[in-house]
């Protein structure tokens, strides 16, 4: 096997959850010999154990209780193995863990908190090599802290990409020609050599980044949907998957809100030109979604994305008329307090702009000291309960009548702001709360009608 022809495959928490979704897995591995790094997450469920195990208020009881349910997931798959050795080193870990929680509970520290969330993925990643030997391909284990080097931002690292690509290139890519090697996602080490995670959600980034060290030819991202598709389909029966699509639609509908992809997994994928395939290991004869830099078809309306809990802050100053340098300190506050604008109008005399806000953290964030260093330069008004609504494909900012075929669909549902003009790949608008499904239902049934 040379490597111009490696495959990096990632499995979600789903796809490793237990037994039977790790054979799948180890199917897919074994059927195309292209794949030969695996890179996989904690079972599904365990990382969230791990957080609460992670935090400072867990007693001792709580504890004991959050590792047995850890144990009993592990040990399910454990059964169907009948490996002494695997089954002692998961124990192991197991033992280890409980230290570090025990550790944890007498003096919290966020870098404690991260080894005890890297346990998920490395037990997972040791048994799914075990799955892939009991199908007959050679799978071994590879600690991805030798090569995933990280700076020392826990809960949060920043991976160091040179140092990343220098030591793939020694450690990993010789081994890859005689092994299928099965690693972690998600975790990563620091230069004292601590234990580091990418943040919520950050395996599929973690195999983008290896293929992008490793100049792989396919990134495949395997999880619990067949692809991505052009709407969420909680929202409409009519939603289907799409089969191409561009790195930049892809790109903007995972900052949209499609939850398929981690935000970040595209960048890697892009800076290296490695196609990015999105499917079902439950079902992977049904195909999935390629991403890739030229796609065939460029239809004007490609996916609706649906972002919930958005914040719209609006400031207004008449000082503005005529004058300069107001946006400039607005942003300037915005800034100081690390706080990121995604959609942004513009009158006259007003600004408004709108913060993403999940489970309410932006209320923290857009705290009174934001607020009133805003209310020093102009009359502020914050508004929550807005989706965000982004129709995304190519060409919009040219092609006659979108905004007609959109807006002529909504009648009834109040739009509450517009951006369009500033990428060819979306036009976005903002809806009450309670009218979000009924305009993305009504949209994908006019836009997307066969
Ligand atoms: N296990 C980690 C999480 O649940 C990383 C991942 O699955 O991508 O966030
Ligand atoms: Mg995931």
């Amino acid at each position: 096997m040379s490597l111009n022809q490696l495959t990096v495959a990632k499995f979600g928490g789903t796809s490793v959850a237990d037994y039977a979704a790790m054979l799948r897995c180890a199917d897919i591995i074994k059927n195309d010999p292209t794949n030969r790094l695996v890179v996989v997450s904690a079972s599904s469920g365990v990382t969230n154990l791990l957080v609460r195990l992670s935090q400072a208020e867990v007693d001792a009881s709580e504890q004991q209780a959050i590792i047995t349910q850890i144990s009993d997931i592990q040990h399910n798959i454990l059964a169907h193995l009948n490996d002494e050795l695997l089954t002692h080193e998961i124990h192991q870990l197991l033992v280890e863990l409980a230290d570090v929680a025990r550790q944890q509970g007498q003096d919290y520290s966020v870098k404690v908190a991260d080894t005890i969330l890297s346990f998920g993925e490395q037990m997972s990643s040791r048994i799914f090599a075990k799955v892939l030997q009991q199908v007959g391909v050679e799978g071994a284990y590879f600690d991805v802290r030798q090569v995933m080097k990280t700076n020392s931002l826990f809960g949060q690292a920043v991976v160091d990409l040179e140092q990343l690509k220098l030591h793939a290139q020694q450690f990993l890519a010789p081994k890859l020609t005689e092994q299928v090697i099965v690693t972690q996602g998600f975790i990563g080490q620091d230069a004292q050599g601590d234990t580091t995670t990418l943040g919520r959600g950050g395996s599929d980034y973690s195999a983008a980044l290896l293929a992008e060290a490793l100049s792989a030819h396919h990134l495949a991202i395997w999880t619990d949907v067949v692809g991505i598709f052009t709407t969420d389909p909680r929202i409409t029966d009519q939603a289907r998957s799409i089969k191409e699509i561009s790195f930049g639609e892809a790109a903007e509908m995972a900052t949209f809100g499609a939850k398929i992809l981690h935000p970040a997994t595209l960048i890697p994928a892009m800076r290296q030109n490695i196609p990015v395939f999105v499917g079902s290991s439950k079902e992977p004869e049904k195909g999935g979604t390629l991403i890739q830099q030229s796609v065939e078809s460029k239809p004007t309306y490609r996916s609706i994305a649906l972002r919930r809990e958005q914040t719209l802050v609006t400031v207004k100053s008449p000082a503005m008329l005529h004058a300069s340098g107001f946006l400039a300190k607005v942003f300037a506050v915005l800034a100081k307090h690390e706080l990121s604008v995604d959609l942004i109008t513009t009158s006259e005399i007003s600004v408004a702009m709108t913060f993403d806000n999940p489970t309410g953290s932006m209320q923290a964030l857009l705290n009174s000291n934001v607020l009133e260093e805003l209310e020093q330069l102009c009359e502020v008004s914050v508004e929550h309960g807005l989706s965000l609504i982004a129709v995304v494909g190519n060409n919009i900012h040219r092609t006659n009548g979108v905004g007609t075929s959109i807006f002529d669909t909504l009648q009834g549902i109040n739009v509450r702001m517009i951006c369009q003009g500033a990428s060819e790949h979306n036009l976005c608008f903002l809806v009450e709360e309670q009218q979000a499904n009924e305009a993305v239902e009504k949209l994908h049934r006019n836009l997307f009608a066969h």
